[in-house]
């Protein structure tokens, strides 16, 4: 036994030695990729991007991303890769404006195939995103479809398992948002639809991937600082958010067995489409995000490392988490 030990102890060392002489080597590595990238001048973030006020306006729910003025920043120009995803396969749900199409974006041009599902009405944002993925040689499947069909829910998995030849990464992004002042305007239709499309559809479609998850996998769902903070006029909204907190934390639990990591990330205010289809009010729109520490509401662009990061093989051992980024308020 004693000599099995000492065995065990000296093989550990020779382990360590080899691991210690492969850390000295990296920083040389590490440095000659450093030096090729271009270093870029330091940004402030305060005047980055459109502060308030903005001008009015309303569309149409679900809205379109295209229709918005300013139009909001997906990384379209900016996001740059580094094979971080390379070969995974994502299926992002409200892929095609808004945390979502940012997402989709970076998976793209991180190496993964991506689907994206979107209502119909929203075709032509879709198919700006879907031409974007495609121009970085990755697959890029569209799956438009409502979520708050449980039959849909599962028709979706089944065809981005099909399109992408498997499913390694769920991002459930999609969400309903409609402003209402009090609880008495909130319909039972309106409650009804929320909840399934904030909480069921999730529900439904987590269901439908767990067959297909491997150890490694990653599920990410998108919560928010309402989950923490509620607005008064976000009654059934805000609610679904700390629903989805939660469902993250319990789903980490019961499947970090398995191998499988379940994140959130909870926005602040963000410049989307969501916001302009009945989500706020003119009056919180026109001052959108001016409340926050940092004077304007986010872009989709400014996630998406976040919901990368998430995705990632590196970030290995953060599951139950949620990621905030509220340009200075908000509680993750
Ligand atoms: P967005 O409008 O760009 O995205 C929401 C998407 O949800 C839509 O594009 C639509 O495709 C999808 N969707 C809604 N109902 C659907 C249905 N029945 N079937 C299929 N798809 C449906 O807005 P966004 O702000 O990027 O929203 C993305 C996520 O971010 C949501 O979960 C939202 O709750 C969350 N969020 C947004 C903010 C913000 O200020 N914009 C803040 C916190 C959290
Ligand atoms: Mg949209």
């Amino acid at each position: 036994m004693s000599n099995e030990n000492k065995m065990t102890r000296r093989q550990a060392v020779a382990g360590l030695g080899t691991t210690l002489a492969a850390v000295v080597a990296a920083p040389a590595l590490g440095n000659t990729t450093n030096n090729t990238m271009e270093a870029k001048p330091l940004e402030d973030p305060t005047t980055k991007y459109p502060k308030p006020p903005f001008m009015e306006q309303s569309q149409p729910w679900p809205g379109l991303a295209s229709k918005m003025n300013p139009r909001p920043d997906h990384g379209e120009t900016s996001y740059k890769g580094s094979g971080r995803l390379k070969g995974r396969r994502a299926l992002i749900t409200g892929g095609d404006s808004g945390m979502g199409r940012a997402a989709a974006i970076a998976y793209a041009r991180e190496g993964a195939d991506v689907a994206i599902n979107y209502l119909p009405a929203e075709e032509q944002d879709a198919q700006e995103v879907i031409a974007l993925m495609k121009k970085e040689g990755v697959k890029a499947v569209a799956i438009p479809g409502d979520l708050r069909d449980e039959n849909f829910c599962k028709r979706m998995v089944d065809e981005a398992v099909k399109q992408l030849g498997g499913l390694d990464i769920l991002v459930n992004n999609a969400a309903r948002q409609q402003t209402r002042k009090t609880i008495l305007d909130v319909s039972s239709e309106d409650f009804d639809a929320t909840m399934k499309t904030n909480i069921y559809a999730p529900f439904w479609t987590i269901k439908a991937a767990m067959p297909h998850l491997k150890p490694g996998s990653a599920i990410i769902g998108t919560t928010s600082e309402q989950a923490y903070d509620p607005s008064p006029d976000l009654y059934d909204y805000a609610q679904t958010k700390a629903a989805t907190m939660n469902y993250v934390k319990s789903l980490a639990k019961q499947l970090a067995p398995k191998g499988i990591r379940v994140n959130g990330v909870a926005p602040g205010p963000i410049w989307t489409p969501l916001q302009v289809s009945g989500g706020a009010t003119m009056e919180k729109l026109k001052q959108f995000g001016g409340q926050t520490p940092m004077g304007r509401p986010g872009q989709p662009a400014e996630l998406a490392s976040i919901y990368v990061q998430l995705a990632a093989a590196d970030a290995s051992y953060a599951t139950g988490q949620v990621y905030g980024s509220a340009g200075g308020g908000g509680q993750p």
